[in-house]
Formats: C-alpha cells, sequence, structure tokens
C-alpha cells in the first residue's frame, strides 16, 4: 500500500450541503506528517461566510428537509449503511490517520478504524432504542417525558483520534435525530472531510452532515456564538472549553464538553509486578500519551517501589521509534512540532523542579529520527504534588511517579489535581479495589487493567475540570414533558 494514493493532489474542500465548496478567500493550510515534518496536502480554511452557510444548510435540513421526517428506524439504516461502506474503506481511513496524526497504522486500522466502524452500527441499533418515559404522577394524569433532538449541533473536534472520536460523535448526533456541522482540528482535518463524503454516498440527505475546516478562533467561535446552532459538543483542552463556556453565554446554548486529565493510576504491593509493569507502561505510552484518559500518575506503594521502577525502565526502554506504517515499530511521533516542544518544555520543568529521572528525557541522537516529533518515553520518580508535571496534562510519553504507604495516603494523592477523567487501580484485594476505585474522583475507572476494555456503550464523562454534560446519546437530546389532563372538572386554586 503506498498511502499517498489515497491523497488528493488538489485541495481539499469543504463540505457543505452535500457538495465540495471552495472557500471565497481560497485561504489554504497543510497536513503534515509527524513522522518528517512534511506537508502531504492542501486544505481549504473557511471563514465567516462558509462557516454560515454550512450553519444554514444544517439548519435547513433539520428544520424542512427530509431527515426531520424520518423515523429512528430509518436513521438507524443509513448508520448501518454507513458503518458497511467504512468497513469496505477502512485501510484508507486508517491510512491516512496514520499519515495526519502519525499513529501506528495497526492501531489506527484495528482500533479506532474497528471502533468507528462499531460506534456506527452500536447508533444504528442505539436510534431504535430511544425511548421516552411516563411518570405516574396522580390519578387524572398522563405525564410524558420525550426526549428530542436538540436540532443544529456544532461538533468540535481535538486531533488525538480524530477519526475514531468523530464517528463515535457523530453517530450519536444522528441517531439522537440531529443534523450537524463538524469543526476537526487543523492538525486532523482530511478523515472527517473523507467521512462526510462517505455518508452522502450512504444516502444521508444533504446538509444533515457539513465539515468546515479552519481555526478554533473562526470556525469553532462562530459556531459556539450562533443563534442558529442549537448545542455545541466539544473534545479538548480543559483551557479550551473555559473559553467556550464564556463565549457561548450569550446564547444560553446547550454545551457538552470533553476535556482533559492527568489520570492517576495506584498500584498497591501485593501485585504480580511484572504483569502490573506492563499495564502501567501501556496505561501511559498508548498512542506515545496522546490519549485523553492516559494513567501519567502512577502512585506506588513504596514496599515495590525501586523493584518496579527498575522494571518499568527496561520494558520502557524496549519502545522502538519511528514511522507508524513500519510494523516494527511500536512509538509513534508526536501530531505536531509545536505540541512535541511543548512536551520536551514539561520534561525541562520535571528535572528542573527535581523529579528523579528513570528513563528517557534526552533526544534520540538517531539520524533517522532528527525530522520527526519524537520523544522518548520518559518516567520521573519522586514526583511531589507541588510540581507542574504532576498538576499539568502533557499529553505525551511522560509518566510521574509518587510513592505512598497507606490507602488513604494513594486515595489523596490520586485526587489531587484538578482534573477528574479517569483512573486505575492494581490489587489483589478486590474490596480494596472496588473502595479505592470508587474514591477516585473520575469518571471511568479500570481495576486491574487500564482503559483496553473501554467500548462505546459505557459512558466516561469528565469530573471536575475534565468536562461537562453526560456521555452517549442523551448528550444530544433534551427531554420535555407533557401533562395529559383525563378528567373533566374545574380548574383548581
Ligand atoms: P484543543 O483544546 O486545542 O482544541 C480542540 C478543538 O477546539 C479544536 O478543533 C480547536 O480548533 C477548537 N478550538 C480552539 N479554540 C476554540 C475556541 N475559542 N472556540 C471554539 N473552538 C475552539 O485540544 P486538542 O489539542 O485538539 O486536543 C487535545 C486535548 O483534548 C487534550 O487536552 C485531551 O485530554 C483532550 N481530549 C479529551 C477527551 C475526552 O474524552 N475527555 C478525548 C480526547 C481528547
Amino acid at each position: 500500500m503506498n498511502p499517498m494514493d489515497y491523497i488528493r493532489k488538489e485541495p481539499y474542500e469543504l463540505f457543505i450541503n452535500g457538495k465540495r465548496v471552495t472557500p471565497e478567500e481560497k485561504a489554504t493550510f497543510q497536513a503534515i506528517n509527524p513522522v518528517n515534518n512534511e506537508p502531504f496536502a492542501t486544505i481549504y480554511k473557511a471563514g465567516r461566510k462558509e462557516t454560515e452557510a454550512a450553519i444554514d444548510a444544517a439548519r435547513y435540513a433539520f428544520d424542512k428537509g427530509p431527515w426531520g421526517k424520518m423515523s429512528p428506524r430509518e436513521r438507524g439504516d443509513l448508520l448501518l449503511k454507513a458503518a458497511e461502506l467504512l468497513q469496505e474503506r477502512l485501510e484508507e481511513f486508517a491510512a491516512v490517520e496514520t499519515m495526519e496524526c502519525g499513529k501506528l497504522y495497526g492501531s489506527a486500522y484495528y482500533y479506532d478504524g474497528a471502533k468507528s466502524v462499531d460506534a456506527l452500527k452500536y447508533y444504528a441499533g442505539a436510534a431504535r432504542c430511544l425511548k421516552g418515559e411516563v411518570v405516574p404522577i396522580d390519578n387524572d394524569t398522563v405525564n410524558m417525558v420525550q426526549y428530542y433532538p436538540h436540532g443544529v449541533v456544532g461538533e468540535i473536534l481535538p486531533w488525538n483520534g480524530p477519526f475514531m472520536m468523530g464517528c463515535q460523535k457523530i453517530g450519536a448526533i444522528l441517531a439522537a435525530g440531529n443534523t450537524c456541522v463538524v469543526k476537526p482540528s487543523s492538525w486532523a482535518s482530511l478523515t472527517m472531510l473523507m467521512f462526510a463524503e462517505l455518508l452522502k454516498e450512504a444516502g444521508f440527505p444533504d446538509g444533515v452532515v457539513n465539515v468546515v475546516t479552519g481555526s478554533g478562533a473562526v470556525v469553532g467561535d462562530i459556531l459556539v456564538k450562533s443563534e442558529k446552532v442549537d448545542m455545541v459538543a466539544m473534545t479538548g483542552g480543559t483551557a479550551t472549553g473555559k473559553a467556550i463556556i464564556e463565549s457561548s453565554k450569550d446564547t444560553v446554548k446547550d454545551i457538552a464538553l470533553e476535556l482533559g486529565g492527568k489520570s492517576p493510576n495506584i498500584v498497591f504491593d501485593d501485585v504480580n509486578v511484572d504483569e502490573a509493569v506492563k499495564w502501567a507502561k501501556f496505561a501511559f505510552t498508548l498512542n506515545s500519551g496522546e490519549v485523553c484518559v492516559s494513567g501519567t500518575r502512577l502512585i506506588l506503594q513504596r514496599g515495590i517501589y525501586e523493584e518496579f521502577l527498575e522494571k518499568l525502565k527496561a520494558e520502557c526502554e524496549k519502545a522502538v521509534p519511528g514511522d507508524g506504517f513500519d510494523p516494527d515499530v511500536t512509538l509513534s511521533a508526536l501530531i505536531h512540532k509545536e505540541h512535541c516542544d511543548e512536551v520536551w518544555r514539561y520534561i525541562e520543568s520535571g528535572k528542573k523542579e527535581g523529579a528523579r529521572l528513570i528513563c528517557g528525557g534526552e533526544h534520540y541522537t538517531d539520524p533517522k529520527l532528527q525530522k520527526g516529533n519524537f520523544v522518548p518515553i520518559t518516567v520521573f520518580a519522586d514526583v511531589t504534588p507541588d510540581m507542574t508535571i504532576f498538576q499539568e496534562e502533557i499529553f505525551g510519553p511522560v509518566l510521574c511517579v509518587t510513592p505512598f504507604d497507606t490507602e488513604e495516603e494513594a486515595i489523596e494523592i490520586a485526587n489531587g489535581t484538578k482534573y477528574g477523567l479517569a483512573g486505575g487501580v492494581f490489587t489483589k484485594d478486590m474490596k480494596r479495589g472496588l473502595r479505592v476505585a470508587q474514591a477516585i474522583k473520575g469518571g471511568q475507572i479500570y481495576i486491574n487493567s487500564y482503559f483496553s476494555k473501554g467500548m462505546v456503550e459505557s459512558p466516561g464523562t469528565g469530573w471536575k475540570q475534565s468536562g461537562l454534560g453526560v456521555a452517549g446519546i442523551k448528550k444530544y437530546m433534551i427531554s420535555k414533558t407533557i401533562f395529559i389532563d383525563t378528567k373533566d372538572g374545574d380548574v383548581p386554586f
């Protein structure tokens, strides 16, 4: 396979109202391969005019088009067709994702790809399982609670896993009956443009899914502030989430935010150390640490502290960095030079603040790796809660290890940041495992594994500053309660 065969030579247009659209100003940006920092595709950048055209298209499709008249079963059938088409073209999507994000191809195909298809199938079924409630408030009244689509949803995506997250979110948006304007990250826009065209091929009416590429400051901001957009959902950093809370306030629209994390992974000293070491490494190095739920703070009981660190170092040093298309490579490049520089700044801050460097922390010297955004797996031990690397999300393959003695101390350390996204507990004592899992402030906790079990049917909500709003299909729906009086009689009071 030559991945460049999947890339168009001409610039990628926006996708609005079922058509490719060239923006009036013809401004462009580049898709850049993180492995060598070479541009490999050109993408048009939307301005206000195109963003508003996309919103109008989604508005029309929701208010007046055939979409609003379709039954949940019909919407589900279209999603199933999309899943089938995506399965046929998975190699293409996974190759483009690998080139754009620097991912391992195997992971882009078998993990992100498989989960994308699965999400579309799941939401096809979920559309048909939508239900309301009847509340028995008194004997003379039938009180129905119904769930409606919001209308037009602005979906703003991040760059890590853009293809999988896009499919999961668009699947839920459509199953619920909304239309949408999708704004992918400028560092990873191609797969969503491809996906919008695939949805048209699957039979989705024009205007139901529009993709507008460009900056958060222009496209994202217009979506958030527009009175014609009923809801905005954003997955990204906590700082961006706070900016959206601020800029959405004049329209009082519904917002849902899936934000950053700094998740704790607590390991007690009764574990099988060799096995727990492998999980601990997996937890913070998957996708080179560019995963929101990464277990980036290892909270390690003192009895096994040095033995664990030694074994973890040996495990981390096995990583093979390189091009994600090479099947021998196990450590991918980070998405962008700017982000890579930021990760290096955190590594320097860890050294300056006095954390003990166990492995990594120095630039690769291999000439083959000099052009790409490579960071070796880096482990800092003796990290204390006052250090920047303990508190802030780094979003790279960097682990902070902190020792503890008692269960209470472990929980206090675990809950000691502003984030509350995920967490892990490793112990043979299941009573303790459950107790600790319940005490960790976070929306997704794993006992004796990490992350690999997460499926689209299990909601993961962000606690504290890791998010706002519920997960899954209900996120994209709004309730209405209707009271029917069954008795003739006087008006009370
Ligand atoms: P980001 O916050 O920089 O950008 C996210 C999106 O918001 C992008 O499309 C960006 O263009 C847009 N944006 C930026 N400013 C905006 C504004 N003022 N108004 C509207 N839109 C704006 O995040 P990122 O760097 O792309 O992604 C990494 C972050 O995403 C990490 O913090 C990670 O933890 C988080 N994330 C969270 C989850 C989750 O489920 N909680 C999942 C994946 C990623």
